[in-house]
């Protein structure tokens, strides 16, 4: 297959921070997505509707196309449930964040004990509210690297028996007991990014360090990241694309304690379709990355169509984005043939 048409994809994950930065990155996603959650754990967080819908205005001034910004409200231990009914009702706010405290970028007002938020969680429960989890167990006596596992076992386990029809994405997996987790439980789905499944810790570890490949949660081995590619795949309904595209300008990353994030917006449906074309599974893709979501969060499919293309040679990458605040962006080790048909 040389050519694929698509229902236009979404974006279940972003970032597009605040502030002169908009206009830089938000085109990007306007230009490859329909619809997108946008994260807000901006400094100060998102945390009632009226903030949600004031940064919808900042993000709105840069938008050419129709993207829906699907907005979403940083839950804290101090939400309470009629700014979060309120915000939900009115359409302000599409979903409901959790960090745990101090996983990532700007989580410093995440949430120290689940137990503090049962009343919320019972809820959204009760408004079929969607929960957007950041699954990380952030005791500093766990190991980085098993931070999703130690979440799953200690923290998402009880969270999913307590409210056994909440409906839980649990966000950016990259775990093989992530994805079995999802895959025994009746109501947690799951998002993938780009660079998840195109890259491990090698990549970011092997030969010096690569900074530009630093994320949370962090880049896992080789065996995790097949497992992610096969479920991918599969076309399993429960799983689907959230770029997590997380931009932070070059100074930031390049740094004695550089910050978590990749920025992969402008490639990272080219980049899934390699992956999905790697594995004869181009057949899968429309449903991983335009319908299983769509689904997950009760919309419409989008109407619009879009073409890509396998060219004869690879497509050149642009390295970086911006001018004055400049951004790296992801570029998998594997070339890329698949580019937009615009004929
Ligand atoms: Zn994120």
């Amino acid at each position: 297959m040389n050519k694929i048409t698509l229902i236009q994809p979404d974006d279940w994950h972003v970032h597009f921070r605040d502030g002169d930065i908009l206009k830089t990155v938000v085109p990007e996603t306007d230009k490859n997505f329909g619809k997108c959650i946008v994260m807000p754990n901006l400094v100060p967080p998102i945390i009632n509707g009226q903030m949600a819908n004031e940064y919808k205005k900042r993000i709105s001034k840069f938008l050419k196309n129709n993207l829906n910004l699907l907005m979403t409200i940083y839950l804290t231990e101090n939400l309470k449930k009629h700014t979060l009914i309120n915000a939900y009702k009115t359409k302000q706010v599409f979903a409901v964040k959790l960090y745990p405290l101090g996983a990532t970028t700007n989580s410093e007002n995440g949430i120290k004990d689940v137990e503090n938020i049962i009343e919320i969680l019972s809820t959204m429960e009760e408004n079929d509210i969607p929960l957007l989890i950041h699954g990380e167990d952030t005791n500093p006596e766990i190991d980085i690297f098993d931070r999703e596992k130690s979440f799953l076992d200690k923290v998402l386990t009880k969270i999913t028996q307590n409210f056994p029809k909440l409906r839980i994405t649990l966000e950016h997996i990259t775990t093989k007991e992530a994805v079995q987790f999802i895959l025994s439980s009746k109501n947690v789905v799951g998002s993938i990014t780009p660079h998840h499944l195109a890259s491990n810790r090698n990549e970011m570890l092997v030969g010096g360090i690569r900074p530009h490949l630093y994320c949370l949660p962090i880049l896992k081995r080789d065996i995790h990241q097949q497992e992610l590619i096969k479920i991918a795949i599969s076309g399993n309904k429960k799983f689907f694309l959230g770029t997590d595209s997380a931009p932070h300008e070059i100074k930031l990353k390049e740094n004695e304690c550089g910050c978590a994030g990749v920025f992969n917006a402008p490639y990272s449906l080219q980049i899934i379709t390699q992956i999905f074309d790697n594995h004869n599974a181009l057949n899968k893709l429309e449903n991983f990355v335009s319908i299983n979501g769509t689904k997950h969060y009760k919309l419409p499919n989008n109407k619009k169509k879009v073409s890509l293309k396998k060219f004869k040679n690879p497509i050149k990458f642009n390295d970086y984005l911006g001018s004055k605040i400049k951004f790296k962006i992801y570029k998998p080790q594997f070339s890329i043939f698949w580019d937009y048909d615009n004929k």
